[in-house]
Formats: C-alpha cells, structure tokens, sequence
C-alpha cells in the first residue's frame, strides 16, 4: 500500500540543494514513486519532486489530469531530466505544495525540449509546450534547489512577506502533512 509522505517546506535545507542522479531504477525507487503519487494525489498537487518529501535525488512524478483540458493525460515520472533547449517566453501564476497559499507570476520559457529517464530505465527525448511545459520546469528548478519564489519581483515577495515568514517558522496548517526536521522519518 503506498502511504503519504511528510512535504517539506519553505526553509527546510533539502529544498535548496541539488539532486543526485538516480543510478539505478530499484524497487526502492518504485515503492518512492508510489508513495510521491499517492501524496501528490492527497496534496492536490499536479506536480511533486524527491526533495519535497526529503529525498536528495533527481525525481519528479507530474500529473495533470486532473484538469480538464488534460483528463486523457497520462501521469508520468521523469528521472535525470535535463533540459537541452527552449523557445518563446509565457508568465503564469505558479503555486508550490512547499510553499502553501504563495503565489506569483513566473516568467518560464514556452517550450522545452527534454531528456529524460522513465519508470523503465528508457531514455526519452522529448518537447513540451503550454502547461505541461510549465510544471515541468517548475518540478526540475527543485531539482537544481531553485523555488518558484526566487523568480518574483520584489514587489511581489514584499506582499507575501508575512506569510513566507510564518512558512519557514512552520506556523503553517496546510490541508497535508508537512515534514518536521525534528522528528526522524
Ligand atoms: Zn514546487
């Protein structure tokens, strides 16, 4: 059964520290990507990296198909993903499950070109655009320790001062459980 795991948040080190390759594809790695599905699925979220439930290594699952757009999309999982090439420019208002209620504009290139490891070990080059394109930059910035925060205007991060304050004191109630560096799991 897989089973939720704690989300770290805002101020916790492991969200600014680069990821390390996964080497090799192991039932650990399966029974991770389970538990970061069922999570992410709690959380609401339509995308979850390995550092947002503390684990250093270069891992994300993204679903979307909870948007209506994309109800036929198939949830996946990207492993090493390295992008290689970009086009266009878009600003989208982004949210982050590590910072809960802190949202902004991001300016994010349109389109990405990617390679990637899947579940089974396959290298996949592949081009992504709109949405997709989005939560996939997003998801691969936790990877390299970067926040969606560190692209707002000061303007921004001034409005949302309080709050980002309060995240990183853990004087936050988010509708899923948040990870503890105190407590050993
Ligand atoms: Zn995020």
């Amino acid at each position: 059964m897989p089973k939720i795991l704690p989300i770290t948040t805002y101020g916790t080190e492991i969200l600014r520290k680069v990821s390390k390759p996964i080497e090799n594809i192991d039932i650990d790695t399966i029974n991770l990507v389970n538990d970061m599905f069922y999570t992410m699925n709690l959380a609401d979220g339509i995308g979850l990296a390995a550092p947002q439930v503390n684990k250093n290594l270069s891992l994300a699952v993204i679903d979307i198909s909870k948007l209506e757009e994309y109800k036929d999309y198939k949830p996946f999982v990207i492993i090493n993903p390295k992008i290689t090439d970009h086009h266009g420019s878009s600003l989208i208002n982004e949210g982050c499950l590590s910072i809960p209620e802190v949202r902004g504009d991001v300016k994010r290139p349109e389109e990405i070109y990617l390679e990637y490891i899947d579940i089974n070990g396959k290298e996949i080059k592949a081009e992504f655009s709109g949405l997709l394109a989005r939560v996939l930059q997003h998801e691969i910035d936790h990877l390299n320790g970067k926040l969606f925060i560190d692209y707002l205007s000061e303007e921004d991060i001034e409005k949302n001062k309080t709050l980002l304050k309060k995240i990183k004191q853990r004087k936050i109630n988010p509708p899923y459980p948040i990870y503890n560096p105190k407590s050993k799991y």
